[in-house]
């Protein structure tokens, strides 16, 4: 670590803006390429607070209820109120018919899409949508990095902005981090309200800190060095557990899905019932299988208030579904181990008929 921490002493600078976040900053755009600039923040939720702000964004925000609560918090910590949306259970995302209908019905500032469980769908259909009602598009794609969409582009370059998380749980993991990827007059309006909104000796809107340390961008170098082995190890396990769940009749990312970096495998059953039947039994074997984003936001009581809002897709993806655990360091006995355990744990419930849609 003290090696990796070489830079930071010479140039007397472990905060944020020093040479490693800088070389990391420049690193990470290399690697989503295109025309995207990238800048490091404390946390996807930093990032995301951050880019509402740079925005501009007033009032409602258009948001998926089936996400992790921080997606919430950033819309409320920007000032704003999030609306809760549909999912369209095929993708497990924000439904753009059903986005469009709340963007007609409702005076709203923003779109705020969530690429589930870093998914990496491709993503015009909510462009289109956000476009047409004049509104910024902000996407929350937390556990997508190092993942690309269906054509191959490394996600990071739709809507106005992408948020990553660099959080331990994430694939990308340096503790706590993340970044923000946008144009680079954007991404100057983000650094600017993630430091405090600070000009010279004046302060110019509202801002707030979501600065990283060069000591955290030392781990990420270190990260980014074993990214793509870590991604490709993920991917090969992914593969035989999607495999095996899909010949079971579960449903199973498709095509759609991309290539994401298989933080975790989302999986649908048919019924709460078989999903709580298949956690049981992969608990029985030591494998914790979770099921994130559930129940939906609009069932928190931080939001009980929102107006009551009926979300079908969602209730009926939260109830049903989980997501199945891989690493990057599986040996060869624990991938036998949770492939066996998989095809065990569906074998004993009732799985679903129907295929996770590719998304169009
Ligand atoms: C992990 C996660 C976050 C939070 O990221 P932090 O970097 O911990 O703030 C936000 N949204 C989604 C979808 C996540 O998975």
């Amino acid at each position: 670590m003290g090696a990796a921490l070489e830079e930071s002493y010479a140039a007397r600078w472990f905060s944020n803006g020093g040479p490693l976040g800088r070389r990391l900053e420049d690193r990470l755009a290399a690697r989503i390429g295109g025309e995207r600039a990238v800048g490091l923040v404390s946390s996807a939720t930093a990032g995301l607070t951050a880019a509402l702000l740079a925005l501009d964004v007033r009032g409602r925000v258009v948001v998926p209820a089936f996400t992790f609560p921080a997606t919430l918090h950033a819309i409320e910590l920007a000032g704003c109120e999030p609306l809760l949306c549909d999912i369209d259970p095929a993708t497990l995302e924000l439904c753009p018919r059903a986005a469009a209908a709340a963007l007609g019905a409702e005076r709203c500032g923003a779109v705020l899409h969530v690429r589930a469980f870093g998914l990496c769908r491709e993503l015009s259909g909510i462009e289109q949508v956000a476009r047409a009602a004049g509104v910024p598009l902000v996407i929350d794609l937390a556990a997508a990095f190092g993942g690309r969409e269906p054509s191959g582009r490394p996600v990071g370059h739709a809507g106005d902005v992408e948020v990553f998380s660099f959080h331990a749980t994430k694939v990308f993991a340096i503790g706590e981090g993340g970044a923000v990827a946008a144009g680079t007059e954007l991404l100057e309006r983000i650094r600017h309200t993630g430091n405090f909104a600070i000009a010279g000796s004046d302060v110019t809107a509202r801002g707030l800190n979501a600065k990283l340390s060069d000591i955290a961008a030392a781990i990420g170098h270190a990260m980014l060095d074993q990214l793509d082995q870590q991604v490709a190890a993920r991917r090969s396990a992914a593969a035989e557990l999607l495999l095996a769940a899909s010949s079971l009749g579960a449903r199973v990312p498709g095509a759609g899905a991309g290539m994401p970096p298989w933080q975790c495998i989302p999986l649908v059953l048919a019924d709460a019932g078989a999903r709580d039947g298949a956690l049981a039994s992969l608990a029985a074997d030591g494998i914790e299988g979770r099921a994130y984003y559930c129940p939906g936001l609009h069932r928190a009581t931080a939001w009980a208030r929102q107006p009551a809002r009926h979300l079908p897709g969602t209730d009926d993806v939260a109830a049903r579904s989980f997501c199945m655990p891989i690493y990057a360091d599986m040996s060869g006995d624990e991938r036998r181990h949770f492939g066996a355990s998989l095809t065990r744990a569906l074998g004993r419930v009732q799985v679903s008929r129907d295929t996770l849609a590719d998304a169009a």
